[in-house]
């Protein structure tokens, strides 16, 4: 259990330091006028009158800001950081979103000066570092997805859906027809209809089979001449691997149609198999997930959308080539390109410490991360599945998905058991997904975790479910241990309140 010390916590343990409510108010209430932080070096240069330099611009009223002491503000930001969770205090379980460790050796790499400080307008011949690097982790990202080639310019996963269905219906366009309409699974993530939605296609439905996998007749039924791609993630927002996918993209490639493989859950596959070899045209990757990037507020992210040869011609603009002296440069000359998806070269910070977490783990440390990720999930299926409903019996691969079934019996659900979790120490597993599970708990552990980390969770998880026999309402009422213990979630979401502004 954490020892942070919270109002909550204080009362149930019967110490109440009297000044404690008065040393959370917010910044702005504890302003009093005056104060500061700050001592500006005396004016060396002429004084000028700013209303002749800047007009009306001047600024007539003081901006409202709050005026502080210096300790004031470092205890502010350093209590408001204790009340939040991170990777840095315990496990993250959070399904489907890898939240791994973030090596420190990355922060390290991508903070050297030559690079944190590397301009973006500086011409290519005075960037050949950055440019390398970038060059270098392109490469590597090849090798790993079986691809052709790859933009590393979108800046989060859905970014990279978005970037990828575009080379879909431009080429599609190429050929003379972009076509209608994407097929999607009822188990995908929530970012992929709204992809092909925003790309302007119909949306159309893929019932899963028993096993959760893609059924091939309902698929080959519904593929036909107006088809432009099914987008699929692999493995599954189940955590199963599609192991018929050489025969979906067979299907699929019959009617001129095209696979988009999202690529979130590339952390079960790295090193293992790779998308480019059996059959995927186009996949992004979350560089952010699998590549340990920090994410989750930690940001930002980058999403690099890999692709076969053919769909090149049609990668945003511009793009990484090498002249004939060894220098790489822009090209910006890409007639058939979708054009730029993002400014600069994309969240460059994150490439080079995805490229600082590939070379130090290597291709037999990158694959023994893939093995490791995947008997973590396993473990700790073992040794919950007798107290948690596992709806599919498929086999695990990096993530876990239980139900609620038998704790809804005494009226708690997974949102309730979530809730508890923070009250044991942990970060809440990802709640009600996906939507083919009803009342699902989707559990991630990543490789991060030790065998006493998981053993811990895995207590937790069983200690919860023996609440919600002999105690319910302790479940149903929880978190007991935070400031703030429910929201209301709807009020949150209709009226947030986003700024404090002065009375
Ligand atoms: C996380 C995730 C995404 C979206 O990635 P963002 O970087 O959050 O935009 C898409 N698909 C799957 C399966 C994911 O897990």
């Amino acid at each position: 259990m954490s020892t942070i010390e919270t109002p909550a916590v204080n009362k149930a343990i019967g110490k109440v330091r009297p000044h404690q409510t008065q040393n959370e108010r917010l910044v702005f209430e504890k302003s009093s006028p005056g104060k500061k932080a700050y001592k500006l070096a005396p004016l060396d240069v002429p004084e000028v009158d700013p209303e002749a330099l800047l007009g009306d611009a001047v600024r007539k009223d003081p901006p409202g800001l709050p005026e502080l002491s210096e300790i004031e503000i470092i205890r502010h930001f350093t209590r408001l950081s204790t009340w939040n969770y991170a990777i840095d205090l315990g496990m993250y379980p959070l399904g489907s979103c890898t939240m791994k460790y973030n090596p420190r050796v990355n922060e390290w790499v991508s903070r050297i000066r030559g690079l944190a400080e590397a301009h973006p307008y500086r011409p290519d011949s005075l960037a050949q570092g950055i440019l390398n690097i970038i060059d270098l982790l392109q490469k590597c990202l090849i090798e790993i997805t079986g691809m052709d080639t790859i933009t590393l310019q979108p800046a989060a996963g859905a970014h990279g859906e978005f970037t990828g269905i575009l080379l879909v219906r431009a080429w599609h366009e190429s050929q003379g027809n972009a076509r209608k309409k994407i097929i999607i699974p009822d188990s995908a993530h929530g970012t992929n209809p709204a992809t092909a939605a925003i790309c302007g296609y119909q949306v159309e439905n893929l019932k899963s089979n028993a096993e959760g996998g893609i059924d091939l007749e309902a698929l080959t039924a519904q593929v036909d001449e107006e088809t432009a791609a099914l987008m699929l993630t692999n493995p599954s927002t189940i955590g199963v691997f599609e192991e018929q996918i050489h025969k979906i993209a067979d299907i699929l490639h019959d009617k001129g149609a095209l696979l988009y493989m999202d690529g979130a859950n590339m952390n079960a596959l790295v090193g293992k198999v790779r998308p480019g070899d059996f059959g995927v045209d186009v996949m992004h990757l979350n560089l952010h997930k699998t590549f340990s990037t920090p994410h989750g507020g930690g940001g930002p992210g980058s999403g690099p959308v890999a692709c076969k040869k053919f769909l090149e011609p049609f990668l945003p603009t511009p793009v990484l080539v090498q002249d004939e002296n060894g220098m790489k440069t822009w090209n910006y000359d890409r007639p058939q390109s979708v054009g730029r998806v993002r400014a600069f070269y994309g969240n460059t910070g994150m490439f080079i410490r995805a490229l600082a977490y590939i070379l130090a783990n290597g291709p037999d440390g990158l694959r023994q991360t893939t093995e490791d990720a995947v008997l973590n999930a396993n473990y700790i299926r073992k040794k919950l599945e007798d107290v948690y409903e596992l709806p599919y019996k498929t086999p695990s691969m990096h993530e876990v998905v239980f139900s609620d079934k038998k704790q809804v019996a005494k009226g708690v659900k997974t949102g309730d058991i979530a809730k508890r979790l923070i009250d044991y120490g942990f970060h809440p597993y990802t709640v009600s997904f996906p939507l083919i599970v009803p009342g699902a708990l989707m559990i991630e552990p990543t490789e991060s975790e030790s065998l006493e980390e998981l053993d811990l969770f895995i207590d937790a998880m069983r200690s919860i479910a023996k609440e919600v026999e002999e105690t319910p309402e302790l479940v149903k009422s929880a978190p007991h241990s935070t400031r703030i213990s429910r929201l209301d979630e709807v009020k949150a979401a209709r009226k947030p309140v986003l700024r404090w502004k002065p009375e």
